[in-house]
């Protein structure tokens, strides 16, 4: 059975291109980057092309990207060493952030005894950015803002431009998990004053082990793994030199079909809203989902009107990949924070959501097959719910 892949957010499928990059730098370019000779510094010039392009990308200088294992580690260094060699000492995040970010900003508070203040989403899932100026004014401690940009759960998009602005005036660091909208967004970090951000090449049909974070020129910045002179000393150990040219590739081939990708990913969304409001009664979208301008168009959080646990499973037996929620957090027992922000009580017992994630691979015979399979699903829940009421 061929498998439907509606879970683009967990990760994509890597393209042929890239596979074929990757190969050939396993066969060919084994050479260690820091070695002198000529087959170090072969696999040296293919890492600083894929900083120059991303860099170019980005609209900043090649030295503020420093590759990593992924968008974990990126989120990780940046918070740890903003606490840890930038002396923050209060951070002001929201409670949906990914667990990357979030853990990592309870850690600081349980081992440096950092300050953390939350921006409280409303139901839509915004946070609200007059919340975040008081906040911002009501203290003189350092502070590093940490606020990401596509939500993985429920695409909402930040300002960050807005935001970025807001924490120069106040004197703040701002860092944006920009792992969802990377690659699939226009990024120009020359007219966005933000200080750090992150990447994972694995979102954007590149392999996953490689991502990358942005770090401002001169902001002081330290790595948290150490030992060696690699990334200018901000991570060290022996570069994942195939890796990042994955990422390379990868890079190149979404910005070349930006526009085409997009477009088409945005046609088979709005058909996945039609079909569902079609087809099944009392259907919802979760936060700004189902808003093209509001949300990212890669994802749509779907709630369906009862409460079924097993939805993953009865999905993946028709042969249909896709998430609950966040792949990190599925399989959970609790509901994951988003959803705890977005729903309310009644909605929490009685529904259930479904994070429906495009690539420019799906097609639209690919959605009728899922709602064809929801409308299974929901029917046969109809027909229980009758009979319970006639026992
Ligand atoms: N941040 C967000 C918003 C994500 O969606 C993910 C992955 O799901 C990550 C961070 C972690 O990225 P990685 O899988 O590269 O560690």
């Amino acid at each position: 059975m061929n498998k439907i892949y509606l879970d683009n957010a967990a990760t994509t499928p890597l393209s042929e291109e890239v596979i074929d990059a990757m190969v050939e730098v396993l066969k060919n370019n084994f050479g260690n980057p820091s070695s002198t000779h000529s087959l170090g510094q072969e696999a040296k010039i293919l890492i600083e092309n894929v900083r120059r392009d991303v860099a170019n990308y980005l609209k900043v200088t090649p030295a503020e990207i420093i590759f990593t294992s992924c968008g974990t580690e990126s989120n990780n260094m940046i918070i740890q060493s903003c606490v840890n060699h930038l002396h923050v000492e209060r951070i002001i995040t929201s409670p949906i952030e990914h667990k990357c970010v979030a853990e990592t900003v309870l850690d600081m508070k349980k081992r440096n005894g950092v300050e953390v203040a939350y921006l409280r989403p409303d139901q839509k899932g915004d946070v609200s950015l007059s919340q975040l100026e008081n906040l911002l004014k009501s203290s003189d401690k350092k502070t590093l803002v940490t606020l990401m940009h596509a939500n993985n759960e429920i695409g909402n998009l930040l300002d960050i431009k807005k935001v970025a602005i807001l924490c120069k005036e106040n004197n703040a660091l701002f860092h944006s998990d920009t792992v969802q909208s990377m690659a699939h967004m226009d990024l120009d970090f020359s007219d966005i004053p933000i200080d750090f951000a992150s990447c994972s090449a694995h979102k954007f049909h590149g392999p996953k082990g490689s991502g990358f974070a942005y770090i401002r020129k001169a902001s002081g910045l330290k790595g948290i793994i150490t030992g060696g002179p690699q990334e200018r000393s901000l991570r060290a150990g022996t570069e994942n030199v195939c890796g990042i040219v994955g990422l390379g590739k990868a890079l190149e081939i979404y910005l070349k079909n930006m526009s085409s990708y997009a477009d088409h990913i945005k046609e088979i969304k709005q058909y996945t809203i039609d079909q569902l409001s079609k087809e099944i009664e009392g259907v919802k979208f979760n936060g700004r989902s189902a808003e093209m301008e509001h949300s990212l168009y890669t994802v749509l959080s779907v709630l369906l009107p009862f409460k079924d646990p097993m939805i993953g499973l009865k999905l993946d037996m028709k042969g249909i990949a896709i998430s609950q929620g966040s792949a990190c957090s599925s399989g959970a027992a609790k509901p994951s924070m988003v959803m705890m922000m977005v729903l309310d009580e009644e909605e929490m017992d009685h529904t259930t959501p479904l994070r429906v994630s495009f690539s420019h691979f799906t097609t639209k015979e690919e959605i009728d097959t899922l709602v064809e399979a929801l409308v299974e699903i929901t029917t046969s829940f109809q027909i229980e719910k009758v009979n319970s009421e006639h026992r």
